[in-house]
């Protein structure tokens, strides 16, 4: 039979353990560290390095991004202010890291000045009503869906599902949809899950943990948590 995602949710957890994503910078020379079970709520300079990071991040891997926010931080560029303050050309500089390197300080910059009209406090900006705040993210030059649906929930901690190419790989093998267009496998995944931003935070990491162990772009099915219950590992012959 082949298994839902909540139990795949909750088989995931039990064999990788919470994976405390996103990493956010806890003390400036450690850079973005990993907080399984964390349940605090954010800062305001980490949601700011969570929106400029979900921006970062599109097109690479986050080691990159790693390198980019540790460049950006060092040159005092850690909040809004700082990354209108820094000049295009040294902004793009300290981005290069992560690639796109222009687009991406120039979409940063577009960020910041749109976030600073709404207000002083990221925080209560992020928290206004979610479907007109997901298209006002939307309208941004630079965002598209993963990434506004990543600040929603990860800078925001607002249930949106983040769909992503790992997320639409799974459940394609598993036999959850056959359809992967985003707004499809969004609603998929809200509708068999719990509405809750900190499930939806936590299968999001697990989803890219199997990508990265067995889910590849060839599955190594053999080991798989989900093995026995996805209908591609059901048909493996190992
Ligand atoms: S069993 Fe294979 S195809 Fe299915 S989720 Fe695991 S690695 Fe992917």
């Amino acid at each position: 039979m082949t298994l839902g995602p909540s139990e795949a949710y909750r088989k995931l957890l039990k064999a990788y353990g919470p994976r405390g994503w996103w990493p956010v910078t806890v003390k400036p020379s450690k850079g973005p560290v990993y907080r399984p079970g964390h349940q605090g709520r954010l800062t305001e300079r980490q949601r700011v390095e969570v929106c400029v990071g979900a921006i970062l991040t599109q097109n690479t891997n986050w080691k990159n991004v790693e390198s980019a926010l540790r460049t950006l931080h060092g040159a005092g560029a850690r909040d809004l202010r700082g990354i209108l303050k820094t000049p295009s050309r040294r902004l793009e500089a300290l981005v290069r890291p992560s690639g796109y390197f222009r687009q991406k300080a120039k979409k940063l910059k577009i960020f910041a000045r749109h976030a600073l009209s709404r207000g002083r406090s990221i925080g209560k900006w992020l928290d206004a009503p979610l479907d007109s705040l997901r298209e006002e993210l939307l309208s941004l030059w630079g965002v598209g869906p993963e990434t506004a649906d990543s600040i929603l929930l990860y800078a925001g901690g607002r249930p949106v599902f983040v769909v992503d190419a790992y997320a639409v790989r799974i459940g394609r093998r598993a036999g959850w949809f056959r359809r992967h267009d985003y707004d499809h496998v969004q609603r998929f995944f809200t509708r068999k899950l719990p509405k809750d931003a900190a499930v939806y935070a936590e299968f999001h990491a697990l989803l890219v943990e199997l990508a990265k162990r067995h889910c590849r772009a060839t599955p190594s099915c053999p080991g798989c948590p989900l093995k026995e219950g996805c209908r591609h590992g059901r048909a493996e012959r190992n």
